[in-house]
């Protein structure tokens, strides 16, 4: 028990915001993921409601990726000045506490290193991240062009994307909460 709970003070000293992202080297990354999927399996039946919140998070997710990819079609090809190479953004902890429960592919590395770089999975021709793999932060992210598209859209549609991303944002604090609440 004094192990775990070393784990988890280990896991939860990275969630917060300090002078670099957090897990950002190749090593932090490895250990973190080996700890999460090592919490998992410890917890497996504990952790059922974690995993129905994650599965009840992908529902959500996946229901929006067609619009988020409408938004994007008409936008992001010919974009002046991609947003992805100027934002500072990391998967945090309840993205990777929702990959582990979800049971999705785990990027190889975190997005940054350091916050002077870029993110490593930009490319020319976009993301190369599958959706539900991306930080939640660049799903629910619209830039202004963005905006004024969706704007354009029936209002039960501007409806639809505004429920969910409120009901993902609160669905993710549950299921974190859930999970520190099994294992610590
Ligand atoms: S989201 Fe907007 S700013 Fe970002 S790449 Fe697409 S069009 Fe450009
Ligand atoms: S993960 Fe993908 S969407 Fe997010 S900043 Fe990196 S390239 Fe952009």
């Amino acid at each position: 028990m004094a192990l775990i709970r070393m784990v988890v003070r280990a896991i939860m000293k990275n969630i917060f915001y300090g002078a670099e992202p957090p897990w950002g080297s190749k090593v932090k990354w490895q250990i973190v993921n080996r700890d999460l999927d090592y919490l998992i399996y410890r917890h497996y039946d504990a952790l059922k409601d974690a995993v129905m919140l994650a599965r009840d998070l992908q529902v959500r997710m996946v229901s929006i990726f067609s619009l988020l990819d409408d938004l994007c079609w008409v936008t992001c090809p010919w974009c002046p000045d991609p947003c992805c190479l100027a934002a500072r953004v990391w998967i945090d902890f309840k993205d990777l506490l929702f990959l582990h429960l979800a049971g999705h592919p785990v990027p190889p590395e975190q997005l940054l290193s350091d916050f002077k770089e870029s993110c490593r999975y930009w490319s020319p021709r976009g993301c190369m991240l599958p959706r539900i793999s991306r930080p939640w932060v660049c799903t629910w992210h619209l830039c202004p062009t963005q905006k004024v598209n969706l704007r354009r859209k029936a209002p039960s549609v501007q409806e639809k994307m505004r429920h969910a991303v409120q009901r993902i944002t609160a669905g993710r604090k549950v299921m974190e909460t859930e999970f520190i609440r099994i294992v610590s």
